[in-house]
């Protein structure tokens, strides 16, 4: 069976998965990751996730001697059901709606389905994800009750009693900021700003107080106004 102490973090390398990276090493025993590779535009983000990991190491003692594997699942499929590969029109660009036409629905489904199935092979207890629904950027799939209803299910699918924890539901990005400062001071803060990245269209060259980023895309926008407040106090 599974340790009741040990977590499982969906660790993107983005400033919402690395809060909860570390918000899970505050509180379990023994704490692995897992990231998922299904296309070109997340490279960026999927780099940041070992510089981060030893960043954290640096950090905290405590949190090294708990940080263990970490897993990096490869879901090829996932490219092959976003836009630019059902439309003709292959550039990556913003939906009206403001989602990138990468979008993939019900991507947060399998996502949590796959880190399950890893988790139950590791005989780990808890699943951890950065979704939110505060600045609810339009995907369905980050909704408190559709992650409710998928413990129920993957529970009831695996036999196991998996606890899905998602800290920053209700966190706005101000308060996700503020949470790493929380757990870490401003030597977290400093690594969250250096060493995560959201930006859609994987820009890392231009750096801003917030990190890296295109500055204009809509995550962009989303760090960069939670930073604002945040740093605002
Ligand atoms: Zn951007």
């Amino acid at each position: 069976m599974s340790d009741p102490q040990s977590a499982l973090v969906l660790f993107s390398g983005g400033q919402d998965s690395a809060t909860c990276l570390a918000w899970a090493l505050d509180r379990f025993d023994g704490v692995e990751t897992i990231g998922f590779e299904y296309g070109q535009r997340h490279r960026v983000e999927l780099d940041c996730r070992a510089a981060f990991r030893e960043g954290l190491a640096r950090l905290n003692p405590a949190w090294a001697a708990r940080l263990g594997e970490d897993h990096t699942l490869s879901l090829d499929a996932l490219a092959a059901i976003s836009d630019t590969a059902l439309t003709s029109d292959a550039e990556i660009r913003m939906r009206e709606d403001g989602l990138p036409n990468t979008f993939v629905p019900g991507r947060n489904l399998l996502f949590l389905t796959f880190a399950a199935a890893v988790a139950y092979r590791r005989g780990l207890r808890h699943l951890v994800g950065g979704m939110c629904e505060t600045d609810y950027s339009g995907y369905p799939d980050c909704r408190d009750d559709t992650l409710k209803a998928l413990q129920v299910a993957l529970n009831l699918g695996m036999e196991r009693r998996f606890v899905l924890h998602t800290p920053l539901m209700w966190l706005d990005k101000a308060a996700t900021w503020r949470l790493a400062h929380e757990l870490g001071g401003e030597a977290l803060v400093d690594l969250v700003r250096e060493e995560t990245h959201t930006c859609y269209l994987g820009e890392r060259t231009r750096r801003h107080a917030w990190g890296y980023g295109c500055g204009a895309c809509p995550a962009c926008e989303l760090r960069r106004r939670g930073w604002e407040a945040y740093a605002a106090g």
